[in-house]
Formats: structure tokens, sequence, C-alpha cells
């Protein structure tokens, strides 16, 4: 570890020891880790991990960290991607952006280009290397529709990997033992007129339907087809709290931060909805969102366990 911090020392690598976390979360709750790094950008990155991974020290990358729980930190070094430069290049109808751009600009760039494709994701706080990697999606569109391919380091390589060569699901890709770099996309044209008025109506329906406070977004995934905000929302548990930490009384899938909670509310109002949700319905609720930390198990995004 001392040889990454001289590395950083002497690259001039923004980092910060015992940085806490909550600060960048999307609902205010994390924990202080020992050592987070901030690389301004792609190629900053790639230096980052490339070391870390000789130096043979554990580390994991988070984009803008709307979809993650960070409860532990143990022996691992935080790369957080959000303060990368807006690192842009488009040819004609082809897009190459870094993976540290929040989606909301990589759309508005895509728009004022005349290009069409992401109407439906102006609202989602995510990074473009999050989004990937969660395959973040909304009103029919997701991020991989678009996708010609990206570059990924794994194992101190880095190379490209085609959309053909990736699974995407709902909310979900296989690509979790790589860190994403970077990102390519090939949009159709479209006139600005008619990008704008689809924005605007997915903008409208997102205020409409979910809440402004401080969140994880959706805090389950469907089941058997159904969302599970309809589950939690006929349990009665709209308005529920636990210490800070409430059920939204607009979108039941969304748990916010209203009163200073903390990752222990959080995690018990999961459970809790979780329990009542099976008595009512026989239904398992399984949480979208990660929590980071379990690194005992593996140090795998699909390692999601809510044991309360
Ligand atoms: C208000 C609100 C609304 C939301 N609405 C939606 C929605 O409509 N649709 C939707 O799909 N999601 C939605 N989300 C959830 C969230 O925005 C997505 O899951 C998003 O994809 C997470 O991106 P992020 O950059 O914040 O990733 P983080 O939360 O920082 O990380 C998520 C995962 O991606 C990994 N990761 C991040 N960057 C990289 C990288 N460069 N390389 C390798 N791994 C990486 C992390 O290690 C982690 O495993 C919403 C969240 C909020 C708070």
């Amino acid at each position: 570890m001392d040889k990454f911090k001289q590395f950083l020392m002497n690259n001039k690598v923004e980092h910060h020891f015992d940085f806490d976390l909550s600060q960048l979360s999307s609902i205010r709750l994390g924990i202080k880790v020992k050592l987070a790094v901030f690389p301004k950008s792609r190629s900053e990155l790639e230096k980052i991990i490339m070391k870390l991974y000789k130096l043979k020290v554990r580390f994991k990358v988070l984009g803008n960290l709307s979809n993650v729980l960070v409860v532990d930190d143990k022996e691992v070094v935080f790369v957080i991607t959000s303060k990368m430069v807006e690192e842009f290049q488009l040819i004609g109808n082809r897009v190459k952006v870094s993976a540290g751009v929040l989606l909301p600009k990589f759309c508005e760039m895509v728009r004022r280009n005349n290009l069409k494709g992401v109407e439906g994701l102006i609202g989602i706080p995510a990074s473009i290397g999050g989004a990937i990697m969660n395959n973040a999606g909304a009103f029919g569109y997701s991020i991989s529709d678009y996708l010609e391919k990206i570059r990924v380091f794994e194992n101190g390589e880095i190379f490209d990997i085609l959309k053909s060569e990736i699974k995407f699901l709902h909310h979900f890709s296989n690509l979790s033992r790589f860190v994403i770099l970077e990102a390519s996309f090939f949009f159709e044209n479209e006139n600005e007129y008619d990008i704008i008025n689809l924005t605007n109506k997915f903008t409208y329906l997102r205020g409409k339907t979910q809440p402004l406070g401080l969140s994880l977004g959706s805090v389950f995934k469907k089941v058997n087809g159904m969302s599970a905000g309809f589950y939690i929302e006929r349990s009665g548990l709209k308005g529920f709290r636990i210490g800070g930490i409430m059920v939204s009384n607009k979108h039941a899938n969304f748990f916010v931060n209203d009163k200073g909670g903390s990752i222990a509310d959080f995690l018990r109002l999961i459970g809790y909805v979780q329990v009542q949700v099976e008595k009512q319905f026989g239904v398992w609720l399984v949480p979208e969102i990660e929590k980071v930390g379990d690194f005992n198990e593996t140090f795998s995004r699909s390692s999601h366990s809510f044991e309360i």
C-alpha cells in the first residue's frame, strides 16, 4: 500500500484518506473509507488500476454511487470515476465517451448533435461505466441499445469487447469482472425538435412517478414480471419508516432518506419490507441495489446478501 501511496503522490493523482463516501452517495449513506482515489481522465484511470493490479492491492471502481451502499472497506482502495473530465469524441454518428461521464450530460450531448436513442435515460443519475455495468434503462430504453463496444481492463490487460460478446438483461450485464474505461455508441439521426419533445415527455413522467428526495432508485428487482413497488404498496407499506428512512409515498420501490437516516435503518427497512411482502404474497423481494463490502465472499456485484 505504501508503494501505491507513493505512486499517487508522484503522479499528483487526487486522493483522500478516511474519505466519507456518504457525501457522494445519492442517498447520502456510506462509511468512511481508508482511501478514495479520483482519476481525472481515462488515461489516469488506466494508470491507477494498472498500478493497483501490479502491486496486488484490491480495489473497487465506483461511478456516481447511485446504486451502491458501501458498508465496509476492508483492505480495499476505492477508485471513483465521477470526477473524470467530460471526454467525448464524436465522429459522424459514432460517439466515444469515457466511463466517468454522467448520463444526463451524455444524453444532452447526444441530443445536441441531433442523434437519437437515449431520450428515456436522461434522468438516471449514473456514470457511463455504472450504467453499462447495470444495463441501466427506463421507458423502454436501455444504455446497451446503441452500444457498439467497450474498452475494458482485466488482469493487467486492456482490450475491447463488442456488444455482441456481452450478455445484457434487464438492469444486468455479465461484465462484473471488468473495469469499464470507455464506451462507443452508434446513434441514428433525428431532428432536434422531436428529440426534445420525447426527452421532455420522459422527464415529466419521471417527475410524476418518482420522488425527488435522496434515494438509490428502485430498491428491489421485478418479481414475476411485476414491479416490486406493486407488492410493497399492496402490503400497505407506503410511508412506513424505520429511523430516518421511509418507503416513498410516491413510489413504493424507492426508499428515501428524509430524516438523516443511517445504513442500519436502510438495511432494516429492506428486511422488514421483504418479510411483510412474503407474508402477504409469498414472494421474496431481491434487492436491485448493491451492498458493497462483503469482500470475504467475492468481489462480485452479484453477491448481494442482505442478512439483517
Ligand atoms: C433517483 C434515481 C433514479 C434512478 N432511476 C433509474 C432508472 O430509471 N433506471 C435504472 O436502470 N437505474 C436507475 N437508478 C439506479 C442507478 O442510477 C443505476 O443502477 C446506475 O446504472 C448506477 O450507475 P452509477 O454510476 O451510479 O454506479 P455505482 O452505483 O457507482 O456502481 C454500480 C456498480 O457499477 C460498478 N461500476 C461503476 N463504474 C464502473 C466502471 N467504470 N467499471 C466497472 N464497474 C463499474 C460498481 O463497481 C458497482 O458494482 C436510479 C437511481 C436513482 C438514485
